[in-house]
């Protein structure tokens, strides 16, 4: 399904289509993006569990799938219709495990469905929608697709699909059945956003033509490149497990005391570079470094050479140059030279 609204837009599908007033959903604690999700089911009628670990220590991990294992083999009597997860945690920098999240799911042998938000990940991140089981993929237009906000997309299995034809939860803009009614005459059942679809078609190319291999391990250089400069300055990394370093962005700690708000705005003033605020429970206590879409190695050293300079600004001590150090990663680990096509 593809919609003309935000991501938001299509987080409502996902839920509107498959579930009924008064369901419970159990959802998971990642950060900022998982609470505003969980916010939403409670506004439409849902009744969501949120799982997750105390205080703001949830925001440094991804989705641990053996507490997902553990609730729903509780609920012996399938109260729980659907489980969701965010992919990639644009307020943190935190992927989480998706094909653990299915194991956890099968292994409790529940019924209920997976929905995934995976607005920031797409396209940047391996995903795998069929390979993982998944029944509604949420996603958007504008984060690894490169486009501007306007389009946002539901990908649906067919039991999902089944189980719209029985929610009841009122739905009409989001409705999945005029959708597909609508589709199989080449049509939708009101105005498509045709711009943004001629860009999709644009974009899709690109990623192709690059191979989606070459773009997920691009993403990563650079997500490790954003890292090393990050650890040489003497800072933390917002997420505190290696293993689901998020390609996208790289949340940045501050140190005690310094407000990370104050360097933004000396960085934004100075240099004209915005970087990502700290949202929800680290508001004030980190920023956020974008390396996604349309990134190569020299966006990445401008964007930290900005971050270097306005942190010293804000006299925050750096224990060595984070520039430096991802110049030595980069230089250490080239990646294959782009194809250059003659005019
Ligand atoms: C950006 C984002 C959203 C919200 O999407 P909008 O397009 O702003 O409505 C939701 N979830 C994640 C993970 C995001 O990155």
């Amino acid at each position: 399904m593809i919609y003309p609204a935000s991501g938001t837009g299509a987080w409502e599908a996902a839920l509107c289509n498959t579930l009924s007033l008064g369901d419970a959903v159990l959802m998971y604690e990642t950060g900022h993006f998982a609470t505003l999700w969980k916010k939403m089911a409670e506004n439409l009628g849902l009744k969501p569990e949120f799982l997750g670990l105390p205080g703001s220590e949830g925001w440094r991990r991804g989705v641990q799938a053996d507490k997902i294992e553990a609730r729903l083999r509780e609920d012996t009597q399938h109260a729980i219709k659907a489980v969701c997860v965010v992919h990639n945690e644009t307020s943190t920098g935190v992927t989480s495990d998706i094909a653990a999240v299915r194991r956890a799911i099968d292994a409790a042998g529940h019924p209920a469905l997976l929905m995934v938000d995976t607005i920031s990940g797409l396209a940047s991140a391996d995903y795998r929608h069929d390979e993982w089981g998944v029944d509604v993929t949420v996603s958007g237009s504008q984060k690894g697709l490169m486009l501007p906000p306007g389009i946002s997309f539901n990908a649906i299995s067919a039991k999902a699909l089944d189980a719209s034809r029985r929610a009841t939860l009122p739905r009409a803009f989001w409705d999945w059945k005029d959708i597909v009614e609508m589709n199989k005459q080449g049509y939708w059942p009101y105005t498509p956003n045709t711009n943004l679809l001629y860009g999709l078609s644009e974009v899709l190319d690109m990623i192709l033509g690059e191979g989606l291999d070459n773009v997920f391990a691009r993403h990563q250089r650079l997500a490790a490149a954003c890292r090393s400069a990050v650890t040489a300055w003497g800072l933390e990394i917002q997420c505190a497990d290696p293993a689901v370093y998020s390609p996208v962005l790289t949340g940045v700690m501050m140190p005690d005391g310094a407000d990370a708000d104050a360097a933004r705005k000396l960085i934004y003033e100075h240099f004209d570079m915005s970087l990502g605020t700290g949202l929800g429970k680290v508001k004030g206590r980190m920023f956020r470094i974008g390396h996604l879409g349309d990134c190569n190695d020299l966006t990445l050293m401008a964007a930290l050479s900005g971050c270097e300079m306005g942190l010293k600004l804000a006299d925050v001590p750096l224990r060595s140059s984070g520039v430096s150090a991802a110049m030595d990663y980069l230089t250490s680990h080239i990646a294959k030279p782009a194809l250059k096509v003659a005019a």
